[in-house]
């Protein structure tokens, strides 16, 4: 059997976006489960949209998460060609050249006004989505020369009249569209460089990919990459078309919406756990099929089964990715979130520990962690009002005790034996009167953390 070959093929136009990353991410787990190979290869010919250090951002924030290539532009397979389209100039030109040879492609000389010429007459019969009818026919030798010289031109691939290409998609089942509808296209630019639909399918070609997860918008870009497949008599890859991710009002994640953070990048700086990330990209648009929804990188590669992909749009929910990576911080070795804190109050190793095991309970990232450490470095007031019996009873208590956890915990019993108060009515008033808070984790470990000082100034012990 052929071996399974995936691919992520982004532009290095910006950073490392969800869609990408989850796009990434199936067709890793889609290699992995088949013991295949996950290639990473870059699609950077539009020259003036690339950005400075796309590529390693893409790369990084993708290794971040745990996605690491067997192939890319770092770790390239001689066999397989470049992993940079803008290496490859050579290798497109040469088919180019072969299917110009063969007719099946042709240059054509319209100058961008004529196009829009073509276009506008078009719109006028009524035609909404243009087709190129080959005007370049009309030109006089002369000036087909004058504009070859100059570079004037590019080349169209000559399409086979009324004929069905059809694909049977991996999420979508069979679709089939019809040359008809698409008009010869440019198959390389007037400025010498080829366009996405024919490089693609020389890359994928050359690196004998065996299945394509892409993106629902390049459902119409298939069937053109399928017509340059049957000219060059190449057997195709499987496609298969993921679904949108939505944000909670259902529309289509915008990289313009700066309410909601949708780069790796951000969720990396603000210290998430980068398992929880790839655990909840999993879940964005594909199902474990038994409702399991904590799952290793191990168990998903193990499980992942491309039946289950979504065939309707996921929605990007910020509140269930913290959960997620709540769940993660849980189990998250203190030391390594010690290390990742910045502790500017003087404390101990001790104190550290307790702090992190407390507050990692609670919090969704390093960022939220560094927050409550915050709490440690003001200064309480002492209390005014000590009236509340609950309040009385637990500060006669601890007033009995040495400061430990065990024996904060000891006074808070007591005071719910003596006052038989319980649940929030015995804690809130006792969270309130110790750190002036309303809200945190564990209590006698809250209380411990603030420290004996602070406690008895504030208790006035
Ligand atoms: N560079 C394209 C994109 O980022 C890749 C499309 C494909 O996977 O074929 O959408």
């Amino acid at each position: 059997m052929k071996e399974i070959r995936t691919r992520y093929a982004p532009s290095p136009t910006g950073y490392l976006h969800i869609g990408g990353a989850r796009t990434a991410l199936f067709n890793y787990l889609f290699a992995k489960h088949n013991n295949g190979k996950f290639i990473f290869r870059l699609e950077d010919t539009d020259v003036s949209r690339n950005v400075e250090g796309g590529e390693s951002s893409q790369l990084d924030n993708l290794a971040w998460l745990g996605i690491i290539p067997d192939e890319s532009p770092l770790k390239p397979n001689e066999k397989f060609g470049k992993y940079r389209q803008s290496e490859k100039l050579d290798r497109y030109n040469e088919i180019i050249n072969q299917l110009i040879k063969e007719d099946k492609a042709y240059i054509a000389y319209d100058s961008s006004e004529e196009l829009e010429q073509q276009r506008k007459e078009q719109e006028a019969k009524g035609i909404i989505s243009f087709r190129y009818d080959r005007n370049w026919l009309k030109i006089s030798q002369e000036e087909k020369d004058k504009r070859f010289k100059n570079k004037e031109y590019s080349v169209r691939v000559s399409l086979p009249k009324n004929k069905d290409y059809a694909w049977n998609d991996l999420v979508r089942g069979k679709i089939s569209v019809n040359t008809d509808e698409i008009g010869d296209w440019v198959i390389k630019k007037s400025d010498g460089y080829p366009t996405y639909n024919f490089a693609v399918v020389i890359d994928d070609h050359d690196m004998e990919i065996s299945h394509v997860l892409r993106g629902e918008e390049h459902i119409t870009n298939t069937p053109k990459q399928l017509i340059i497949y049957d000219l060059l008599n190449w057997e195709p890859p499987q496609f298969g078309h993921l679904t949108i991710i939505t944000n909670m009002e259902g529309k289509k994640l915008s990289k313009r919406d700066l309410t909601l953070k949708q780069f790796i990048e951000d969720y990396k700086n603000d210290g998430y756990i980068p398992q929880a990330i790839f655990n909840f990209l999993a879940l964005l648009g594909w199902t474990s099929g038994n409702n399991q929804e904590i799952m290793s990188k191990e168990e998903l590669v193990n499980i992942f089964d491309y039946k289950r992909l979504s065939k309707s749009p996921s929605k990007f929910d910020i509140t269930k990715m913290n959960w997620f990576s709540k769940q993660y911080m849980k189990n998250e070795n203190n030391q390594n979130l010690i290390n990742k804190l910045n502790f500017d109050i003087h404390v101990n190793d001790e104190w550290k520990e307790i702090f992190v095991d407390t507050y990692k309970q609670s919090c969704s990232n390093i960022k939220e962690l560094q927050e409550n450490l915050k709490i440690f470095n003001l200064d309480l007031e002492p209390l005014k009002d000590k009236s509340n019996k609950v309040v009385k009873e637990f500060i006669h208590q601890l007033s009995l005790v040495e400061f430990s956890i065990e024996k904060i915990q000891e006074a808070i019993n007591k005071t719910k034996e003596i006052t038989r108060e319980n649940g929030k009515n015995l804690f809130m008033p006792i969270r309130l009167a110790t750190t002036n808070l309303e809200h945190g984790p564990e209590l006698a470990k809250s209380i411990y953390l603030f420290g004996k000082e602070k406690i008895y100034k504030r208790l006035g012990i």
